[in-house]
């Protein structure tokens, strides 16, 4: 039986053998509590038949957990320095891809389809997730056509909250609408700051994400809806149309337009996105593509 990683002695052992120190600006905190770890696993509901990717392997405290129940995991680190401890930590595992990448710039359909043995097997991702870029790795997630059958992963608490938030809430944001758009959103347990090595300065959440029923009204353009949700929040405290006037413009036949639009989609100029629910961002994007915008 191979010991675990990730306990506070090895995790430090390990990176003393190899003469490295954490790096802050890579978001690097490891995990160093078993038990969090296989809680994670579990959230994932990870199988013998399941393809798993991770993002931010560190020194494979996670990797190793699923590595144990996956059929395959297939993990992308950025740090070169790194890819020497996980050749080592990783070794007693045969079903371990490690791809030296940033996650922000690879391809994840090609990836799938290089590497997985079969990539056509259920697709998972489970992450401890590198805090500084949890919404840009969100967003190319969602934004990507590679389907999984569900999602878990760790962030700091305040972006969980804007996962999971309801309409009109401080926390409902161009993120919820994101995530709602393809998956249904629980918080499934919240993490101390002391799992980790070094500590964060922020608590933790795991929340796993399932894909949703499908959707009444379905977008015109799905690039196109997305960069509504932003443009709806651009500036939170101003109104809808301010937003949509300053990203689309300003002279009349753009407000005849816009105005056009927002009748046909029976949405209040003056109203707040974060008052509108994914299916009023639908609805207006869809007029504002039969308005000409
Ligand atoms: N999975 C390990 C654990 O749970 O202990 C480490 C998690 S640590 C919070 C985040 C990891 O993401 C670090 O190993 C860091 O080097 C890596 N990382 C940071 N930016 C990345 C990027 N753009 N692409 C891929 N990995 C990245």
């Amino acid at each position: 039986d191979v010991p675990d990683i990730a306990t506070p002695m090895r995790t430090q052992a390990i990176m003393n053998s190899f003469g490295i120190n954490t790096k802050k600006s890579l978001g690097q905190n490891f995990l160093t509590d078993i038990n969090i770890l296989k809680n994670i696993v579990a959230a994932g509901d990870v199988k013998d038949t399941d393809n798993v990717i991770e993002i931010g392997p560190g020194i494979g405290a996670l990797t190793e957990q699923l590595a144990r129940s996956a059929k395959e995991v297939l993990a992308f680190e950025i740090d070169d320095r790194l890819i020497p401890v996980l050749d080592h930590t990783m070794a007693p595992y045969d079903n371990v891809t490690i791809v030296n990448q940033d996650i922000l710039k690879v391809d994840l359909e090609s990836e799938i389809k290089t590497h997985f043995s079969n990539p056509d097997a259920p697709l998972k991702l489970v992450a401890n997730l590198p805090y500084y870029i949890t919404t840009p790795i969100l967003m190319q997630v969602l934004q990507s056509d590679v389907k999984f059958d569900n999602i878990v992963v760790m962030m700091q608490k305040e972006v969980a909250s804007r996962l999971s938030a309801e309409v009109g809430t401080k926390d409902y944001g161009s993120l919820t609408l994101a995530v709602q758009y393809r998956m249904n959103a629980t918080l499934a347990f919240t993490v101390s700051r002391t799992a980790f090595v070094p500590n964060p300065n922020v608590d933790s959440a795991i929340i796993s994400l399932t894909p949703r029923e499908p959707l009444a009204v379905l977008p015109h353009n799905e690039q196109q809806l997305f960069n509504l949700f932003k443009v709806g929040f651009t500036m939170r405290r101003k109104t809808l149309w301010n937003n949509l006037i300053t990203a689309f413009g300003k002279d009349d036949d753009m407000k005849e337009k816009l105005t056009a639009a927002l009748e046909d989609a029976a949405i209040e100029p003056r109203i707040r996105a974060e008052k509108l629910s994914l299916e009023d961002f639908i609805t207006l994007h869809n007029a504002l593509v039969k308005s000409g915008v």
